[in-house]
């Protein structure tokens, strides 16, 4: 029975599943090496949260005994006592495997681990760890308040138990979850970052510019966010990663990273969380930057 949950990375996306699982009903804790990241969390916990309030959605009692069930830590021996910890951190193979291999021999012995990761193999993760049948990724979409998906992905040795435990519990967090094999970058980001990635060529190679490419496609394909400012959201590092996962993965030219993606990240324009992307946010409305 999963009680507690521990959440390694308290970034756009960890602070986000802190929220719902904190408004579930859950205890959580949430960890990050940065200070800073942890502060911003909190605080972006509580500006998010006084909106539902505003809107009616939550009332203010369970915002105040959420933002209680919350802990934050610097150090991962908070993890101890937590039925599930869900790591959440830089979208980054290496740095992943390390997190894994450091909490396990904290964890209890039957502590479920789940990655939050946007593209890299469940297996590979899983091989990181000491209970590759009690490891799972659980694909959250980002914001994650509002998003209703889950994607659900098994690794090679991941045991029913486990997967059905997860899937409770993103029905108890009121999302819907989508299963998907672990392939590179799954399904919603093997479909979703190609289209951006093709966006930044069309950039790249002066088709149109940041307006009208984000134009053409809200409103000629009626999405709701055109897909630079939708990169932008997502962080320009988490989708040149991700297109690299993809290329390296599936071997096929088709998903090379466009180059001005990788100049991008180069000069830390990660997008929204850096204040500049493909638009510039400093201001109160968002201007494109090319
Ligand atoms: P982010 O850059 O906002 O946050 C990552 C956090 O991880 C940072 O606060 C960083 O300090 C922390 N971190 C790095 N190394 C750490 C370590 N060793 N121990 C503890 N904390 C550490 O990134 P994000 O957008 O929240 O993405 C996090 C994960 O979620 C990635 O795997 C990403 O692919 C995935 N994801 C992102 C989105 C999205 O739209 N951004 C959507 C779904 C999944």
């Amino acid at each position: 029975m999963i009680k507690k949950i521990g959440i390694v990375g308290a970034g756009q996306m960890g602070n986000g599943i802190a929220h719902v699982c904190a408004l579930s009903g859950y205890d959580v804790v949430l960890v990050d090496v940065k200070k800073e990241a942890l502060e911003k969390a909190l605080q972006t916990i509580e500006k998010n949260m006084g909106r539902q309030v505003a809107r009616g959605t939550i009332k203010d009692e369970d915002k105040s005994a959420a933002q209680k069930r919350i802990q934050t830590s610097a150090d991962i021996k908070s993890f101890a006592d937590c039925d599930l910890v869900i790591e959440c951190a830089t979208e980054n193979e290496q740095v992943k495997r390390e997190i894994l291999k450091s909490i396990c021999p904290i964890l209890k012995p039957e502590a479920i681990v789940a990655t939050n990761t946007s593209s890299i193999s469940i297996t590979r993760l899983a091989a990181a760890t000491d209970r590759p049948a009690k490891f799972v990724g659980m694909h959250f979409m980002n914001p994650v308040p509002v998003m209703e998906l889950v994607e659900l992905i098994r690794g090679l040795a991941t045991d029913e138990p486990t997967y059905t435990a997860v899937r409770e519990l993103a029905i108890k967090l009121g999302k819907r979850t989508a299963s998907a094999e672990d392939f590179p970058a799954f399904i919603v980001n093997r479909i979703l970052l190609p289209m951006i990635n093709e966006a930044i060529y069309v950039l790249y190679e002066g088709v149109g510019n940041v307006e009208s490419i984000d134009t053409a496609m809200k409103l000629g394909a009626n999405h709701p966010m055109g897909p630079l400012e939708l990169a932008d959201f997502i962080g320009l590092d988490t989708c040149l990663a991700v297109m690299q996962v993809l290329y390296d993965g599936l071997a096929d030219s088709k998903y090379r990273p466009c180059p001005l993606l990788v100049k991008y990240v180069e000069a830390g324009w990660l997008g929204r969380k850096a204040k500049r992307g493909f638009y510039d946010y400093s201001k109160e409305k968002p201007v494109p930057t090319r």
